[in-house]
């Protein structure tokens, strides 16, 4: 530790004096219903959140994620990446959150889009996942400018679109553009909502695939005469129940994930089609193709090939033992899982800063699902990354989603004591 307890001092003072800063340009971020799908208003969120970081001193560059499908003129995907740097380029520490938001859905009591602040909680689709994190970022470096401190190193914030939808023309497109890479980035934070005493050092993977059986047409008053893609979709799916299912109940992973019951693998059927469409005319005919998606999420001890190897081994074998069944199997989407580093100078400054701004020890935790930290670990490289930021991850997504006023500026006192331990002063 390089800084003073009097900059500390000064730091937690300029978060505090902020505060109602804070909320309100949380409020703003709510406002622009940056609703995906489809894209709505990235642009002028991206506008926002590069000229908030402009009036704080930072170097603004924006990103089209141009040649990405989902870049058009209707939807534009805008990014946005402020830099201050600080003595040295080096290191560099990057904060980054995803402004995008998932429809706000029924339920609400209040507007999703008002940003309403009502008994110290800012309400809003987006107030905890995850536009606090992205206002307790910006503040969190402006508190250390405003205490008067030079940083050693850089500090970097990006506003990226599309997490929500796998973050593809966001993190993913700025980390293959180069423009995230670990040659320009030491240390990452990404704030989503994990409760404010808890760092999230990861996830488990996901494999998605897609098993089609074939059978053969024939009249349905005389099934025995063809072969029914459904009740071999059917003898399938009992096989993963009796099999595949206890055998990944049997495996336990060593990272934190929350809620407990995620710490073993899992397997969700996310939908099925089969034969002729329920809502139609129907006509006597035996079903001569199903199809279903899988979501198999995996442990980082498991590994992908080996997850794969196993569905395919039970599919071969109930093939084996069921006369006349044949399907094919087709992979949809894999992400493996990652872990930060042991040792990794972001947990340190963070489970610091907790201890000091909250007065307890840190948690540590692993994600059920993924987020952006694939795209920083495996594409742009950077492995010391880790999430951490204000808000109550049960509320995300959820009907009168709200960001508590005390979470945030916890949130934004612990990040801003992170950036001054990783950057040095
Ligand atoms: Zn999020």
């Amino acid at each position: 530790m390089i800084h003073s307890p009097a900059a500390v001092d000064r730091v937690l003072t300029a978060v505090e004096s902020a505060a109602d800063e804070i909320v309100d340009f949380t409020a703003a971020l709510i406002r622009i219903p940056t609703v995906n799908p489809p894209g709505e208003f990235y642009a002028d969120c991206a506008r926002l959140i590069g000229t908030r970081l402009a009036s704080c001193g930072f170097e603004i560059e924006y990103h089209a994620a141009e040649g990405r499908p989902e870049h058009t003129v209707a939807h534009p995907r805008l990014n946005v990446i402020g830099t201050r740097r600080g003595r040295n380029a080096r290191p560099t520490v990057h904060l980054n959150g995803h402004f995008d938001v998932v429809p706000a859905g029924a339920g609400w009591s209040v507007d999703p889009f008002g940003g309403v602040v009502r008994d110290g909680k800012i309400y809003g689709r987006g107030s905890c996942d995850m536009k606090a994190g992205i206002a307790a970022a910006v503040y969190a470096a402006e508190a250390i400018r405003r205490a008067d401190i030079a940083l050693g190193g850089s500090v970097e914030i990006s506003g990226t679109v599309d997490e929500e939808s796998g973050g593809f023309a966001g993190v993913a497109w700025l980390a293959q553009a180069r423009r995230l890479t670990a040659d320009r980035i030491d240390h990452v934070i990404i704030p989503e909502p994990l409760n404010v005493d808890r760092i999230c050092i990861g996830h488990r993977g996901v494999y998605w695939f897609e098993i089609e059986t074939h059978g053969r047409i024939g009249h349905g008053s005389m099934p025995f005469l063809g072969v029914n893609a459904i009740e071999h979709m059917g003898v399938l799916i009992d096989r993963m129940r009796r099999d595949l299912l206890p055998a990944m109940a049997s495996r336990t992973t060593g990272m934190p994930v929350v809620p407990d019951a995620a710490r073993h693998a899992t397997l969700n059927i996310n939908g099925i089609s089969g034969g002729q469409p329920v809502d139609g005319i129907q006509t006597p005919c035996v079903a001569d193709s199903c199809r279903a998606v899988f979501d198999r999420r995996f442990l980082i001890e498991e590994g992908f090939d080996a997850t794969k190897a196993e569905i395919e081994t039970l599919l071969d074998s109930v093939a084996a033992q069921t006369p006349q069944l044949r399907y094919a199997l087709r992979d949809l989407m894999t992400v493996h899982p990652v872990r930060t580093p042991d040792n990794s100078p972001v947990v340190g400054a963070l489970s610091a800063g907790i201890e000091q701004v909250l007065g307890r020890k840190a948690a540590q935790v692993a994600s059920p699902g993924t987020y952006d930290h694939k795209h920083f670990d495996r594409i742009a490289g950077i492995r010391d990354c880790v999430a951490y930021g204000p808000g109550i991850l049960d509320l995300a997504h959820q009907p009168d989603e709200w960001c508590g006023v005390d979470d945030l500026v916890n949130a934004t006192k612990v990040l801003a004591l992170s950036i001054l331990e990783l950057a040095g002063t």
